[in-house]
């Protein structure tokens, strides 16, 4: 198959050439954490396109585009990864890079959701809560 037929293909159900290019370099998976993005509609509905250097005049050239889940982009945003990035670099070099900073952005978020679950999902907190809801129906 070529890109053309994968193009035609696509592009009547909403894709735009840039998303295809996109897709096909990534093979339909996340470039930052490898989810694949056409397994469910929850990862399909995850895909977007993350600007790997989100100010340059090379913004939306192919090299700059990455195929990212919804939560990578998230916890990527518009940083610039301490170490620099040159445009005119190995692209892979480049994922690595924003890889490692969203790598530790999702450890210390981690570290939050653990907090929360080892506060609420314990026997102590769900008699708590029974109360609180109790306590939230008797003031309506
Ligand atoms: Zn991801």
């Amino acid at each position: 198959m070529k890109r053309d037929d994968v193009l035609q293909m696509l592009m009547p159900r909403g894709w735009s050439a840039q998303q295809v290019d996109v897709g096909i370099r990534a093979n339909f998976c996340c470039e930052y954490c490898e989810r694949d993005l056409i397994s469910s509609v929850n990862d399909y509905d995850a895909w977007q396109v993350d600007h790997i250097l989100p100010r340059t005049d090379e913004r939306e050239s192919l090299w700059n585009l990455a195929l990212s889940c919804k939560t990578c982009n998230f916890l990527k945003r518009h940083s610039i990864p301490t170490d620099p990035i040159d445009p005119k670099s190995d692209r892979s070099h480049a994922i690595s890079v924003v890889r490692e900073l969203i790598n530790e952005r999702r450890e210390r978020k981690q570290a939050q959701v653990d907090f929360l679950k080892k506060q609420f999902r314990c026997v102590e907190w769900t008699k708590m809560r029974a109360a609180i809801i109790a306590e939230i129906d008797s003031n309506r």
